[in-house]
């Protein structure tokens, strides 16, 4: 008899974003007219740079000849693409990391999604409230949690992330050996300092531990005192793994193009106390079940380190950080406290209820569409997220909305 993995039973189901579509559907039905604003998307509105593409196209026609066509590439991601990687967004920051550390991939996703399985199913997992779900779920389907009960699964350490501590949460008082963290943060949309990352990393070095940080939006980053990868923080190459992705930065969301950097002095341990390389392990599994990024992507992935690409990109988060930087305002000026909004894409509010009731407020009276706090843990509660990926024309007109509903 074929037996699933039950631990796949214990997943809470999460009915956020058909709750969202349902309530959504019932305002349009209602309202056929009526046009919906949506600051619930966590994906990026404007098209990829113009160099991506031209890289796109010559990489194509490149496979329409015998001469410079390509099949299987290395798993690890090519050369080209991960010089340029170490060079320009690590020791251009004065960070170490060098080509042979980085693994391109299909996605941050999957890699945060992933990694896990290097790691016994006995480590005591520690991660954010409000969360990005991919890192509970994939923690759940491993079997590192018991069943879900009042919004949180047996067994994980839930790290909470308050307006009481600007949404870094304070060190676990127990022993964890897995810490997720994410910064500039989905949901809340905060920040972190050096200082602040430098405890984790000191607390990582003295329980033998490994973070994994997620820096899916450190293009966002405009404050010059704010560190883009864990690696400016000394000590971090023994004990962090970060993962990036050309998504959020350069659009790739459909495209598909990230990297995940393991630095060759990370290890872990086995029941004996001996250490492993996290490098090797990852790349024994990457090379095991991946089969790299197709060659036209890593081209277009590659041309976002040309002057041009920088400048582009660039362009394209001002556009969505002046988005950002309209939201914030707004709300502010409604009276609502806000976080994020500066170096993020997201403005996390604070609702003055709970999240379904100010959602439902925006949908009914304004026709705007945020995320209710909720669907990201129990500490989302009492908060919406709202998001920046959208035009500047729909960003302004539902700021008019919002303002002419609640003020
Ligand atoms: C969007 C997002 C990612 C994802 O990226 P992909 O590379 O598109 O899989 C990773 N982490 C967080 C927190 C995100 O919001």
């Amino acid at each position: 008899m074929i037996l699933i993995n039950e631990n796949y039973l214990k997943l809470s189901s999460s009915y956020l974003f058909a709750d969202i579509a349902r309530r959504v559907q019932k305002i349009q039905s209602d309202n056929p007219d009526r046009d919906i604003i949506k600051l619930g998307i966590g994906d990026v509105t404007l098209p990829l740079p113009s160099v991506c593409i031209e890289a796109l196209h010559r990489a194509v026609d490149e496979l329409s000849d015998a001469a410079t066509f390509r099949g299987y590439g290395p798993e690890q991601g090519y050369g080209f693409l991960r010089e340029k990687i170490a060079a320009h967004d690590f020791q251009a920051r004065g960070a170490d990391v060098f080509a042979d550390e980085i693994f391109i991939s299909d996605g941050a996703k999957c890699d945060t999604g992933n990694i896990q399985e290097l790691f016994s199913t006995s480590i005591r997992v520690a991660l954010p409230d409000p969360v990005y779900p991919v890192y509970v779920d994939t923690n759940v389907m491993a079997g590192r949690t018991g069943s879900f009960s009042n919004g949180r699964y047996q067994g994980l350490v839930y790290l909470d992330s308050l307006p009481e501590n600007d949404f870094i949460p304070d060190l676990p008082r127990e022993q964890v050996d897995l810490i997720y963290l994410c910064y500039p943060n989905n949901p809340t949309g905060a920040g972190i300092s050096k200082k602040e990352l430098q405890k984790w990393v000191d607390y990582a070095l003295h329980h033998k531990a490994l973070i994994l940080f997620d820096a899916a939006y450190e293009a966002f980053i405009r404050d010059p005192e704010m560190p883009h990868s864990i690696f400016e923080i000394p000590g971090a190459r023994e004990i962090a793994v970060e993962f990036r992705s050309f998504s959020k930065t350069a659009g790739f969301t459909g495209t598909r193009c990230a990297y995940t950097v393991v630095p060759k002095d990370c290890k872990a341990y086995d029941r004996k106390g001996d250490k492993t390389s996290v490098q090797e392990l990852w790349n024994r599994r990457h090379s095991t079940k991946f089969n790299g990024v197709s060659y036209p992507v890593q081209r277009a992935a590659e041309a976002v380190y040309t002057e041009e690409g920088q400048a582009q990109v660039r362009n394209n988060i001002d556009y969505y950080l002046n988005n950002a930087g309209i939201i914030l305002k707004e709300m502010q000026n409604l009276g609502f406290v806000c976080s994020g909004g500066e170096n993020s894409p997201y403005i996390w509010v604070q609702s003055g209820s709970d999240s379904w009731s100010l959602f439902d407020e925006l949908l009914n009276k304004a026709g705007v569409v945020c995320t209710p706090g909720t669907g990201f843990g129990s500490c989302g509660e009492g908060f919406i997220r709202l998001s920046a990926f959208n035009s500047l024309e729909n960003i302004q007109e539902a700021m008019q909305r919002i303002k002419g509903a609640l003020s």
